[in-house]
């Protein structure tokens, strides 16, 4: 798919949307990453997965229990295999070339790869941190002022294609 063509969205529930801001800051500053079922291409939960990466600050890897306990999800319910999630703590929510060399979509084309992003909320927090002499000032209430920025790819041979996310109530 050339860039030029249009992607349609993914229309993403917001309340899955907020599952994924939570956990990841329950991970901060390590990488929350978890998976994503859909049905007829629309998201449909999300399954949060432990980080068994030896360096979680910057890369994560999936416990095989958990990818286990989700395909048995899968088939219970009847669902697909949408995607999969992953913060960011300190980078842009773009593919790092970690994510872009271990992207597994030469099984699953259409795969889709959502990152989501505390750098702002973690950059904020630290220089509020050096303004006032090492005491964290900002309340987690304020930090929610400041919504993580998620962005959704397919990541195909290389070639990283965004795919526009509008988040729906359902
Ligand atoms: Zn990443």
């Amino acid at each position: 798919m050339s860039s030029q063509e249009s992607v349609p969205p993914l229309l993403l529930p917001r309340a899955l949307y907020w599952q994924m801001v939570q956990h990841a800051r329950a991970e901060n500053p390590r990488e929350a990453c978890g998976l994503i079922a859909g049905q007829g291409g629309r998201p449909v939960r999300i399954f949060p997965a432990r980080n068994i990466d030896r360096q979680p600050v910057v890369r994560y890897q999936m416990h095989p229990q958990d990818i286990i306990a989700f395909d048995r999800e899968l088939e219970a319910h009847g669902w697909q295999w949408l995607g999969i999630y992953h913060s960011h703590s300190f980078s842009e929510a773009y593919p790092s070339p970690t994510d872009i060399a271990n992207a597994v979509s030469a099984l699953s084309p259409g795969l889709l790869y959502l990152i989501l992003s505390l750098q702002a909320e973690n950059e904020e927090q630290r220089l509020a941190t050096v303004r006032l002499g090492g005491q964290p000032v900002i309340t987690l209430a304020q930090r929610q002022l400041i919504p993580p920025v998620l962005r959704a790819f397919t990541i195909n041979d290389g070639t990283v294609q965004e795919v526009p996310v509008v988040l729906v109530d359902e």
